[in-house]
C-alpha cells in the first residue's frame, strides 16, 4: 500500500494506523508498493525485496492517516482514505469515525472533533 501525500501541505509519507483490515487473495493483481510502504513504514528501497509482495493482499477497512508535518489527519472509512482539503472535509463522517474508534485514536484527534461538534 503506497501512501498518498498530504493534500494540504504535500508532505509525504503519512503515518498509517490500521484499525480494521482484511486479507484478500487476488493473485492476478499482485503488485508491490512502489515508493513508500505504509504497512512496513519505510521506503521501498530500504526494505527487503520480498516484503511488499503481500501488501496488496491487505485492504485497510478502517484506519487513520496522520501528517507529521502539518498535524492534519485523514480517516480511512469503508476502505477509502478520505484525503480532502480543509474546506471539503466531511465533518459528519469524521464525527462518526471518531465515535467509533475513540479508544484507538490519538487524543488530539478526538479533541479536535469534539470542538467542532455542532449543538
Ligand atoms: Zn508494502
Ligand atoms: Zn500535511
Amino acid at each position: 500500500m503506497d501512501i498518498l501525500a498530504c493534500p494540504m501541505c504535500r508532505s509525504f509519507p503519512l503515518k498509517l494506523s490500521v484499525f480494521e483490515h482484511r486479507e484478500i487473495h487476488r493473485p492476478d493483481k499482485v503488485r508491490k508498493c512502489e515508493l513508500y510502504c505504509g504497512f512496513h513504514r519505510g521506503f521501498v528501497k530500504d526494505l527487503a525485496e520480498t516484503e511488499c509482495v503481500r501488501c496488496y493482499g491487505f485492504e485497510v477497512g478502517s484506519g487513520l492517516l496522520e501528517c507529521s508535518s502539518c498535524g492534519r489527519w485523514y480517516p480511512i472509512v469503508d476502505d477509502i482514505p478520505r484525503m480532502l482539503p480543509d474546506d471539503l472535509r466531511d465533518r459528519k463522517l469524521e464525527r462518526k469515525f471518531v465515535e467509533k474508534w475513540q479508544g484507538r485514536l490519538p487524543e488530539r484527534v478526538v479533541a479536535e472533533v469534539s470542538q467542532t461538534r455542532q449543538p
